[in-house]
């Protein structure tokens, strides 16, 4: 499989570099420490044509494919977790489910506001008790007259509180099928619509400035169009959604452990211990070059995944090997870099403390590791 990026991807990545340097590095640790969503970020990103990237130009996207989306996660990541995930959230499962199940007419409605940056995805699947157990959601919709009426509660749903959320997709159950298994139907839900509360934000170990809140739904009525894909199909729309956004989190992973990799390896040929850097200690060595070669582990299962996916070819296996890998990765990253750094390592002020933080979530969000082995072991034919 050949990597070898093409120019349109290379413009992306070097385009993000750029403005992860310009437009978030000053103020990444400032933004964390202040919990504040830098709303202004994302209308920037928006201009540069960076919030349609998997969205076809007749939609207002760019059409930059899952190679183009991974630069773009890649360069902004290394940077400020807490960006690439509301950008990466936003253009996989906020954005993919309309592009896949919405008509022509749902598309031009709801996605192209998406994929111009006038709005922000969001993918209500979580419930207070249903997280990994996905189908045991119970938020419930039922039609009456010519309205959906929608009743319970999604936890942890990111992007859905901002100035730029224009509401969400929810996963709803609706009674039985014919063969009388459960049946889910995927539902728009606008905010302002009557009925439908925005929680007050989590408060987080990390993932500072991402928005991710409860959403409350008490007889919430919308009407029948709003249904996305066919009645009974959401189930299946939301899992098949998953498998791109298992690139995008694997990809925040990679960034992470590039980034502590980068922070470390600094850090180590400046701080002198026992008259020497530390990056003349064997130990200290052998903690950078497994970083290293995890690192490029990861990037070479998330291309692939990638890659398959451009291709047309299926890619649910390697997506969530990818995702399995780089996020615990990252996990193991995070800490070695802490432990190079000794204790300022552990100090607030120190750029690797906020990857730290950064870092768990990665292997519970959008499927915990646990899942991933699960999507694995069936794909193996388990
Ligand atoms: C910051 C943040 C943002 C999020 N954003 C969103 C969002 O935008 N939209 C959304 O829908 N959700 C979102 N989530 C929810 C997230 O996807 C879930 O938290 C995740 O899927 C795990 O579900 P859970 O928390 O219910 O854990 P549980 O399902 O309760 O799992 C608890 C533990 O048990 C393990 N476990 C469970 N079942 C098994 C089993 N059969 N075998 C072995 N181990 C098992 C799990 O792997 C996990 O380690 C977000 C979560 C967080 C923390």
């Amino acid at each position: 499989m050949d990597f070898e990026l093409t120019q349109e991807q290379t413009m992306i990545r070097d385009l993000c570099r750029d403005f992860a340097k310009k437009e978030i590095a000053p103020y990444a640790d400032e933004w964390s420490a202040a919990e504040h969503f830098p709303t202004e970020v994302f209308h920037k990103l928006a201009e540069l044509q960076l919030m349609g990237l998997l969205i076809p130009e007749e939609y207002g996207g760019s059409n930059a494919g899952t190679m183009g989306m991974v630069m773009a996660i890649e360069e902004l990541g290394k940077v400020d977790q807490s960006i690439a995930t509301t950008l990466q959230a936003h253009l996989t499962i906020g954005s993919l489910p309309y592009l896949h199940f919405g008509t022509d007419e749902q598309k031009k409605k709801w996605l192209t506001p998406l994929a111009k940056g006038e709005h922000l995805g969001a993918f209500g699947l979580t419930e207070p008790q249903a997280g990994s157990d996905a189908a045991n959601i119970m938020t419930t919709s039922r039609l009456e007259g010519d309205d959906w009426v929608v009743n319970g509660t999604k936890s942890f749903i990111s992007n859905a509180g901002t100035p730029l959320s224009y509401g969400l997709v929810a996963l709803t159950t609706n009674g039985t099928s014919d063969n009388g298994k459960k049946q889910y139907s995927a539902l728009i839900i606008p905010k302002d619509t009557p009925g439908y509360t925005v929680g007050q934000r989590y408060k987080k170990i990390g993932w500072h400035t991402v928005d991710t809140r409860e959403q409350i739904f008490e007889n919430v009525r919308v009407p029948r169009d709003h249904l996305l894909g066919a009645q009974g199909s959401g189930f299946r729309a939301f899992l098949k959604t998953l498998e791109c956004g298992r690139i995008s989190v694997a990809t925040l992973g990679l960034s992470l452990a590039e980034a502590c990799l980068d922070l470390s390896l600094r850090h180590a040929l400046e701080r002198e211990t026992f008259g020497q850097p530390l990056a003349s200690h064997q130990a200290i060595q052998f903690k950078l070059a497994d970083m290293a070669t995890q690192a490029e582990m990861a990037r070479l299962m998330i291309y692939r995944a990638a890659t398959l996916r451009d291709e047309g070819k299926p890619y649910a296996k390697e997506a969530a090997m990818a995702k399995l890998a780089s996020s615990e990765i990252a996990v193991r990253t995070a800490e070695e870099a802490v432990q190079i750094h000794g204790g300022y390592g552990y100090m607030r002020e120190s750029p690797v403390s906020r990857f730290y933080l950064d870092s768990k979530i990665l292997t519970i969000g959008e499927g915990t590791s646990e899942v991933q082995r699960m999507v694995i072991a069936r794909q193996l034919g388990c």
